[in-house]
């Protein structure tokens, strides 16, 4: 098969790089145009990450030498990409929402990591495995703006995938959520590059994450769960969720502490850890490439999960799941965790594009 020519915008960043390493041998995309701000622009892209470079593996060598375009210069937009993946970072959401909106009505569809399009209405925000139905937003959102072939479809926060497909699947299996207390320990990756100074992550924990984590965390859920309507997505208000997030000196992996309450029945603890193991969606059906075979592990062990030895379960794309037990003040509580930068960055959102090009929204 032909593979599809894509872009990246921020791709010298450490969600860009990490779409560098994941999309190496993808069997059916090929990077072909790579773009960040005005200060990488014109360089290639080997002397413009220069030591931000963080990914394991050398650059591969097809790109070591392509020049960055800028992520605004929308002249230069090679004509046959078929679409792009936003990973920038602007000092102002508006600037983003623009750059993002200006892509799409030249035509080119961009699945975005950047939380500035999150709460518009007629875009959805995707966890492949809980709400694939919502890309059936997407000629609405082309019909309200005059799109022809663009459209932006969005990823949720990197927090969120430790913890809401396990969820999810239980509201699945007939079991309704009342309300969850989360506390979360956000890997230092989480931040970007460089991110966190390390004298002041070392030897310390910092009891506050910026950029609205917290708030994220409660709010998002709710679109993901959400229904399609008339003019957009309509979200869902069932649950109610109080967060508190934590910066931790992990590299990758962040971790979610949870303690669930059940609306009426009360499923036994077999039933869930049972609900979990078998969850499947679409992804897995439709057997795409970045599906995890299992989305959600359950590990038995009482020390687990732990993110240097279960961040990389199924190729970074699968979330572990352990410590199920009862919960004195609700029903259970439970420990989950994911991969931020692969499950909760560039890997969810190619897990999206795949899905995007089963249902023939990309081409
Ligand atoms: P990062 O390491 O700080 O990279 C930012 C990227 O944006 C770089 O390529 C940078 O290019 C580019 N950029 C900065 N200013 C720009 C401008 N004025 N115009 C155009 N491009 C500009 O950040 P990151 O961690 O990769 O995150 C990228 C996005 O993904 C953010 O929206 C973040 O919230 C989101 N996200 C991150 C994670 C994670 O775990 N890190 C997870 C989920 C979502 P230069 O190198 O040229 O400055």
């Amino acid at each position: 098969m032909k593979k599809l020519k894509i872009g990246i915008l921020g791709a010298t960043g450490i969600v860009g790089q990490n779409y560098i390493k994941l999309l190496q041998a993808h069997p059916w995309f090929q990077i072909t145009d790579l773009a960040a701000s005005p200060r990488s622009a014109g360089k290639p892209y080997f002397e413009a990450v220069k030591q931000k470079w963080q990914m394991s593996i050398p650059i591969p060598k097809e790109l070591k030498n392509l020049i960055v375009r800028d992520v605004q210069d929308l002249d230069s937009i090679p004509d046959d990409l078929s679409f792009v993946f936003s990973a920038i970072t602007m000092p102002s959401k508006d600037q983003v929402k623009e750059v993002e909106l200006k892509y799409a009505k030249k035509n080119i569809p961009v699945i975005s990591n950047n939380s500035a399009h999150r709460w518009t209405p007629d875009i959805p925000m995707i966890i492949g495995e809980i709400n694939h139905e919502h890309v059936s937003v997407i000629p609405i959102q082309q019909k309200n703006r005059g799109f022809n072939k663009g459209f932006i479809v969005v990823k949720p926060n990197c927090t969120l995938q430790s913890y809401l497909t396990p969820i999810f699947a239980l509201e699945n299996a007939g079991y309704k959520i009342d309300k969850l207390i989360i506390t979360t320990l956000n890997a230092i990756s989480g931040a970007g590059y460089p991110g966190v100074a390390s004298l002041d992550v070392i030897d310390n924990i910092i009891p506050y994450i910026g950029g609205g984590e917290e708030g994220k965390t409660e709010t998002e859920p709710l679109k993901i769960l959400g229904k399609v309507g008339n003019k957009g997505i309509l979200n869902y208000d069932s649950i109610q969720i109080s967060a508190t997030s934590i910066r931790v000196p992990v590299v990758d992996g962040h971790t979610a502490c949870i303690s669930m309450k059940f609306k009426n029945i009360i499923p036994s603890k077999e039933e869930i850890i049972r609900i979990w193991d078998e969850f499947k969606s679409l992804p897995q059906e439709l057997k795409l490439p970045f599906a995890p075979t299992k989305p959600i592990i359950y590990l038995e062990n009482e020390d687990r999960p732990q993110p240097k030895k279960d961040r990389n379960n199924d190729k970074g794309m699968a979330i572990s799941v352990g410590r199920l037990r009862k919960d004195s003040v609700f029903d259970y509580k439970f420990i989950g965790l994911s991969h931020n930068t692969i499950r909760g960055a560039a890997g969810g959102a190619i897990l999206n594009a795949e899905l995007l090009k089963s249902q023939g929204l990309i081409t």
